[in-house]
């Protein structure tokens, strides 16, 4: 029992009590240093209730001017604002809500009230606890013990929750290392790239040389960098993992297999990095392939989800069956991927490695060899075709097209050595060549009296993507002293010109130099017209399937027609190249084409030949 000895002072309109006897379990126990900001006109209230809140374990510093309240606010940063709820500060602001956005963490503030008005004020600046007069310092103490109890069991709370994030965070990071040190891509839990390896070498090894046969397909979705890009690495990665899901789903289909009198179809798979992955079915044969080709290309129709987003997704199969052309495991995951890239290249979908594939592999592997050396012999060379301006019949510009003259094989033609070059990286030193060749070349008929053209070179993607082809050109414009605007530099529609932004941030800074950019092949990629809004174009060159060849129809012209008046929008000089006859070179007139390039003027000449007719 509590024995209530109370000395009752009436001061003013509230009342203060002599703390003798507060019943309240004290803030002190926890040997804890805790302050409380009183902040009042009440004179009374200065006068009592610290002796109550420093009985209940509360340090109190006792202000009774706003300017104060707030200075000692910032400096002893308590753990509970008491404050009259209508006192303002110097820019009428209310005190308790300028006291608690003080710190970044809002303490608990109990709001003083004299009368309706002030409760109401009080509850909209969100006051932990509203007192009305009289005040009874006894009740407003143990609510203000209440108070910051509350508070620090929040914040307790609050910083076990994180304690337990941050736990949880790392026992994932642990269980996705050992995913991976057991061979499990921790995406999208599929057998990553050196466990199906494994299994499927393991499968092949138990096969033996009995039983039927064995595919391996990789499959890869189109264009997964641009998506990537577009919708965020996070939501690209919950693609990954629902795509893993619909082929595991297909895996497990019966109509894909069916049953099969050899024996039990079985099938692994596994994610072989990126948008790549693989299946293995062993004891199946071409149906089956074909099969769960068919079943993936049903799961692609329907949209993936991701962020309240559908999104459709295409993807190319390479398949290679053992044993018709390979022997191992290995070389059949290597022969599916090769298959796959042709099938990307040509839109086929599904590509099975064949005995064409093997060959034009082989022929490939020579031929690099080949060109190293003829790179090494100095047997690439320029020639020059002119490009001829349709009103005055003047030669205004020449394109620079490699020729290569093997020394046993004969002449081999860039459509057939430049794709090589280009996926083995070679592109990089002969597209070095022909910018040094190509300048050194206009400086020597510049100097030996020629009137100023342009020279329009052409450049793979591989060049720009090095990063130092900008700088490659500048050296070359200033060693051989050309003029940057008579540099034009052809990139092709068909696999050069695209969004990705270090592509266009390259272009932009070969403009930047002061060469002319221009899109070669114009009408043949799939682009869209997207990137001819964020691209500095000065030359557009419609393809010559437009203008020459007996396949040109009404709706050929009429596209060709309609570049044109597009070109002449973008304020672009339009050059149509293979022109072959006169009647061809009428119609570009009409069209109102400025420039020509085609057999109908000139093949690509050599440069002293270029310059006996055109200088
Ligand atoms: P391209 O850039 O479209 O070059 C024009 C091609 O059309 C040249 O073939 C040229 O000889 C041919 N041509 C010109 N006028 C006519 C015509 O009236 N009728 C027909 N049917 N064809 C005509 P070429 O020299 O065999 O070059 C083929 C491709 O090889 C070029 O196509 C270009 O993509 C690539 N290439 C050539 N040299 C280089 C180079 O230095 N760098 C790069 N990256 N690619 C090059
Ligand atoms: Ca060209
Ligand atoms: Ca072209």
């Amino acid at each position: 029992m509590r024995a209530a000895i109370r000395k009752v002072i009436n001061f003013e309109f509230g009342q203060s009590q002599e703390p003798n006897d507060l019943n309240v379990e004290s803030l002190h126990t926890d040997g804890q240093q805790r302050t409380a900001l009183l902040a009042t006109s009440d004179r009374a209230a200065r006068q009592w209730a610290p002796r109550w809140l420093e009985q209940a374990g509360l340090d109190t510093v006792v202000t009774d001017t706003p300017e104060r309240a707030l200075e000692r606010g910032r400096e002893a940063r308590p753990d509970l604002i008491i404050t009259d709820a209508s006192l303002q500060t110097g820019t009428s602001t209310l005190l308790m809500s300028s006291l608690r956005e003080l710190h970044s963490e809002p303490v608990p503030l109990i709001a003083l009230c004299a009368n309706a008005g002030d409760i109401v004020l009080a509850a909209d600046a969100r006051a932990t606890d509203i007192v009305r007069r009289p005040f009874e310092w006894d009740v407003i103490t143990r609510r203000a013990v209440q108070a910051v109890r509350a508070h620090e069991a929040l914040r307790n709370l609050t910083f076990a929750q994180q304690q337990f994030e941050d736990l949880r965070a790392a026992a994932m990071l642990a269980e996705q290392e050992h995913a991976r040190s057991a061979g499990i891509d921790p995406l999208t839990e599929l057998p990553d790239e050196s466990r199906f390896r494994r299994l499927a070498h393991s499968a092949m090894s138990a096969r033996g040389n009995a039983g039927k046969a064995i595919s391996t397909i990789v499959i890869g979705i189109d264009h997964f960098r641009d998506v990537n890009q577009a919708i965020g690495f996070v939501n690209a990665n919950h693609l990954l993992r629902q795509f893993a899901q619909r082929l595991g789903a297909v895996l497990c289909e019966r109509e894909v297999f069916g049953d099969d009198d050899g024996g039990t179809i079985t099938a692994i798979s596994g994610r072989l990095g990126g948008a790549r992955f693989a299946v293995q079915i062993a004891n199946g044969g071409d149906d089956h392939v074909r099969s769960f080709f068919e079943a993936m290309l049903q799961e692609l129709k329907r949209p993936f989800r991701v962020d309240g987003q559908s999104i459709y997704l295409t993807a190319s199969f390479g398949s290679a069956t053992w044993p018709r052309f390979c022997d191992s495991a290995d070389e059949l995951l290597s022969c599916a991927e090769a298959a796959m890239v042709v099938a990307r290249e040509q839109g086929t979908g599904l590509q099975a490695w064949n005995a064409r594939l093997r060959r034009s592999r082989a022929d490939d592997f020579k031929l690099d060899c080949l060109l190293r050396a003829a790179i090494r012999g100095r047997e690439l060379k320029l020639h020059y075709q002119p490009i001829t301006d349709v009103e005055t019949g003047e030669v205004v510009a020449a394109e620079a097209l490699l020729r290569w003259q093997h020394p046993t094989e004969g002449e081999i033609p860039p459509a057939r050595f430049v794709p090589v070059a280009e996926r083995t990286g070679l592109m990089r030193e002969i597209g070095d060549f022909v910018i040094d060749t190509a300048c050194a070349q206009l400086r020597d008929w510049l100097d030996a009296g020629m009137d100023p053209i342009r020279i329009a070179i052409n450049m793979s993607l591989c060049q720009l993507l090095r990063g130092d082809v900008v700088a490659v050109a500048a050296e070359a414009l200033e060693h051989y002293d050309i003029p940057a605007e008579l540099l034009e530099i052809e990139l092709s529609e068909r696999g050069v010109l695209n969004q990705r932004p270090e592509v266009v941030g390259e272009i932009r800074r070969l403009k930047k130099l002061g060469v002319r950019i221009s899109i070669d092949d114009f009408g043949t990629g799939q682009a869209a017209l997207a990137y001819l809004k964020d691209l500095p174009i000065d030359v557009i060159k419609i393809d010559r399937s437009y203008v020459s060849g007996d396949g040109r129809s009404e709706r050929h012209e009429a596209i060709a027609s309609g570049i044109v008046a597009l070109a002449q929008r973008l304020d672009a000089t339009v050059i149509a190249e293979g022109v072959e006859t006169e009647d061809q070179l009428e119609m570009l007139r009409s069209w109102g084409s400025e420039e020509c390039q085609g057999f109908l003027f000139s093949r690509a000449l050599p440069s002293h030949e270029f310059f006996a007719q055109y200088a």
